[in-house]
């Protein structure tokens, strides 16, 4: 096959793992091909196929999870962090065998101060008690810990969750205990407080400002804006509402700084966020492009960069997960196709040919 580099690479399977040799599968050419290791969603939910779901549901059934990574799988995303839950039972999905579902890394019940997030929906802990439900969260199997960083108040608008140096105190626990930190945000100042704090990945993120993604490119952190699902709630927000020019200033504003992002260090990740469905994150790829991500960073959203900010050890190379995506045509002459893989392999399983 050949790679997106240009390379050509010949690998067998063994056991779910790339081998040096054809073997213990019958031959594949994939020479007319394009290979990658797999696409990859940085900001999903697998407990829902929708926001209403998500945010009305109770407890949330195996079924659906087991759904919603076939529908990832069936898309060609073999990598995929899930943002966050409403009920920690989504943390069983790592139980699921390798082969039927993508890579998972997952943060468990969301942390949100009082009033700050759905009603009901959150863990509620105010700034002081913060640390110690970092702590908590921070449980094995989650690796990371999902915090709401800014939430709209009736008559007030969108308001801070927690102060800078709570953010920096949760920081500082989650990451003694081997977890790494999402912030949601969609309001102006808390992404300032947030990177100054040491938060890991910046989610939405609509009010990112060019000294904050210098600060995050330093010491090279994430940021999924999850555009395609900025722009699907803000349609949902009343024409002329304080809510919906928020949102509107705020997808301006990542229009005008995205571009420069990647060359910043930052790793830039597609994310769809139940408003594109499971599966598409080849839709969130072509906003980012829109936006003003070039190609190659926003083929790099949904492949290289996330596999290396998340740490997956999927490689086309002997030794690595037989994981494999391939398009009919070069992602970088045309994006579009990465709707549209023409074969999948998860753990050497061929799911579509
Ligand atoms: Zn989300």
């Amino acid at each position: 096959m050949r790679t997106i580099a240009g390379d050509e690479v010949v690998l067998g399977v063994e056991s779910g793992l790339f081998v040096e040799s054809e073997v213990d599968v019958p031959e594949l050419d994939l020479r007319h091909l394009v290979a990658t290791s797999g696409l990859a969603d940085s900001h999903a939910h697998i407990g829902a196929t929708s926001v209403g779901e998500m945010v009305e549901g109770e407890v949330i059934a195996r079924s659906i999870m087991v759904a919603n990574l076939s529908a990832q799988l069936d898309g060609g995303v073999l990598l995929v962090a899930d943002k966050g839950t409403r009920d920690p039972a989504t943390l069983e999905a790592l139980e699921i065998d390798e082969a039927d579902r993508p890579e998972l890394h997952m943060a468990g019940h969301i942390l949100a101060s009082a009033g700050g997030y759905y009603e009901g929906f959150a863990i509620e802990v105010d700034g002081p008690d913060l640390p110690a439900a970092v702590e908590r969260a921070c449980q094995a199997p989650a690796t990371w810990v999902k915090l709401i960083g800014d939430w709209p108040r009736r008559g007030v608008g969108a308001l801070p969750n927690y102060a800078e140096d709570e953010l920096r105190s949760a920081v500082g626990v989650a990451h003694a205990n081997g977890c790494r930190v999402a912030i949601h945000t969609a309001a102006p100042d808390t992404p300032s407080m947030a990177v100054a704090a040491g938060v890991d990945s910046i989610e939405h993120g609509l009010f990112m400002t060019q000294a904050d993604i210098e600060m995050l490119g330093a010491r090279a952190g994430a940021w999924v804006p999850t555009l395609a699902a900025m722009e699907g709630l803000a349609d949902t927000l009343k024409e002329g509402s304080s809510g919906r020019r928020m949102f509107r200033d705020g997808l301006a504003n990542v229009a005008s700084i995205i571009g420069g992002a990647t060359e910043a260090g930052v790793s830039v990740l597609a994310g769809t966020d139940l408003t594109v469905p499971h599966g598409d994150v080849a839709v969130e790829v072509l906003s980012l492009h829109r936006y003003g991500l070039s190609v190659a960073d926003a083929l790099s959203s949904a492949t290289n960069s996330a596999s290396d900010y998340l740490g997956s050890p999927r490689r086309l190379a002997p030794l690595s997960p037989a994981d494999l995506v391939c398009f009919a045509v070069d992602p970088l002459s045309d994006l579009g196709t990465l709707a549209r893989p023409a074969f999948i392999m998860r753990r050497g399983r061929i799911i579509y040919r």
